[in-house]
């Protein structure tokens, strides 16, 4: 059973084809709310010049097409800190995702990595980035934040001398290990408002997840789990 409710009325006629083609597919259906804070975020990110373009961060074609997934605006970003921490594969994201997954590798990550390690970060394993899909594939639920390309998966990370770490694997394996993944995630909480790790339920066992998503009647409530 289908049950969007559509941004506005000119979503109306073509998508319910383009979704119901979908659920004769086997997709699952989710719900959506009416938000019009994420395209008033969206515009003033893009008003405001913080992208800074580059090979690593390029523009992309509009995501999601008449469905309410997507945005208008999308950026592939290939590497953070100016192409020394690869993203693998590249990530699709909307604008005020761009600058705040600079701010946290370099802030968050990058230092994590020189203390627990004595090695710069090099590479990230990206999970997941666009994807127009329920919370949790779960047939029925909200729009993901994934669906608008305002989350981030991460699933390991790779430093300078060749150490891997995974969620999968380190955030309970050595103590160097876990060390690292726990100041990550504490870290994460200052630059993401959602933030899900291993700790929050199974479906996160072996990523971060990190989204801008607003919570909270205010829009201000932050989630680190
Ligand atoms: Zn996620």
């Amino acid at each position: 059973m289908w049950r969007i409710e559509w941004r506005s009325v000119k979503f109306l006629a073509v998508p319910c084809v383009a979704l119901l083609l979908w659920g004769c597919g086997g997709a699952p259906s989710f719900v959506a709310k009416n938000e019009p804070w994420r395209n008033d975020e969206e515009s003033a990110c893009m008003a405001s010049n913080t992208i800074r373009y580059s090979p690593f961060i390029r523009t992309h074609a509009a995501l999601g097409g008449p469905s309410v997934c997507g945005t208008a605006k999308p950026f592939e970003m290939a590497a953070a800190m100016n192409g020394r921490v690869v993203l693998k594969p590249a990530a699709l994201l909307r604008c005020p995702m761009i600058p705040q997954v600079e701010r946290w590798v370099k802030q968050v990550v990058e230092p994590a990595a020189r203390y627990h390690y004595g090695s710069m970060l090099v590479e990230m394993s990206i999970a997941g980035s666009y994807n127009c899909r329920p919370m949790n594939h779960v047939s029925g639920a909200r729009l993901s934040e994934h669906g608008y390309a305002n989350a981030l998966d991460v699933s390991g990370f790779t430093m300078s001398n060749g150490h891997r770490v995974t969620l999968k694997r380190g955030w309970n394996g050595s103590a160097q290990d876990q060390a690292f993944l726990r100041d990550v995630h504490q870290g994460s909480c200052r630059f993401f408002t959602t933030v899900l790790s291993p700790n929050y339920d199974r479906a996160h066992h072996d990523h971060f997840h990190l989204d801008l998503a607003r919570h909270g009647s205010g829009g201000l409530k932050r989630i680190c789990k």
